[in-house]
């Protein structure tokens, strides 16, 4: 049945692309996503130490898009000065975003502040960029939400690996945000999550994997991969009894809308 299905067109709107797993696996891998319909992939940085890579990766290929920023969970090997290289590099190379940045309360109170200081600083790079953020954030969506009001943050963005309530889901909405939708839902224990996205209005959702890390449900040897976001469009159109290909379309167009990339 050559050509009798209209393939889907997926953006795997968090993907750690750059990761020695996923590089092992190259030249097949790409080909593997282009032959499930995922055509491009949104790569988040964490460290200044792996920012040279990313863009050596990313920059001559024109759907592996580049986000710089410094992620909160590695805040004890952030310095000083990789702010300003980040100040240079993003004027320099011109990633699609600032990310992932974010608050991580998993992480000790007494780095809460320090955590703080890193976020404003990185919004408000962004904002003179006229650049979206990918948000990491973990049990503190209320706290991220008041910071962002706080900065009049308008650039919007993705919060990644959505894990907040509705009515957070409505504030990150009001100020333009995405929200991330990836493995979690492949599991039928994530009662809370899977309940949620089956509610939330479609212009609000992107699809996502997170690779290599959260595996979803079946993974062989627990390695997520980026070729297998269809499993979460599968799931999604499951739990919203809504058609596959709509789902694909419509979340592929809020990739693309909320990174400026349409
Ligand atoms: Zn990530």
């Amino acid at each position: 049945m050559t050509g009798a299905l209209q393939q889907e067109v997926l953006f795997d709107s968090h993907c750690h692309w750059d990761h020695p797993k996923l590089q092992a696996l190259q030249p097949d891998l790409w080909q593997a996503c282009l032959d499930t319909g995922v055509q491009d992939i949104l790569v988040p940085a964490t460290r200044a130490q792996d920012w040279p890579a990313l863009i050596a990766l990313c920059t001559p290929h024109p759907h592996w898009h580049l986000a710089l920023g410094l992620h909160p969970y590695f805040l004890a090997q952030h310095q000083t000065s990789h702010m300003s290289q980040l100040q240079h590099l993003v004027a320099h190379t011109k990633p699609v975003a600032i990310g992932e940045i974010g608050l991580d309360w998993h992480l000790p109170e007494s780095t809460w502040a320090a955590q703080e200081v890193l976020f404003i600083a990185q919004l408000k790079l962004a904002q003179k960029e006229g650049l979206p953020v990918i948000l990491h954030v973990r049990k503190c969506h209320d706290r991220v939400i008041k910071l962002l009001r706080q900065q009049k943050f308008s650039e919007a963005g993705i919060v990644h690996a959505y894990s907040g309530n509705e009515t957070q889901a409505q504030a990150y909405a009001d100020m333009g945000f995405k929200l991330g939708v990836g493995g979690t839902i492949t599991y039928e224990r994530a009662r809370k999550t899977r309940h949620l996205v089956s509610r939330l209005p479609l212009s609000w959702l992107v699809l996502e994997t997170d690779a290599p890390d959260m595996p979803m449900v079946h993974q062989i040897d627990r390695l997520n991969r980026p070729d297998a976001l269809p499993k979460v469009l599968a799931v999604l159109a499951s739990i919203r009894a809504e058609d596959r290909a709509l789902l694909a379309q419509q979340t592929t167009s809020n990739c693309l809308s909320v990174l400026k990339l349409s």
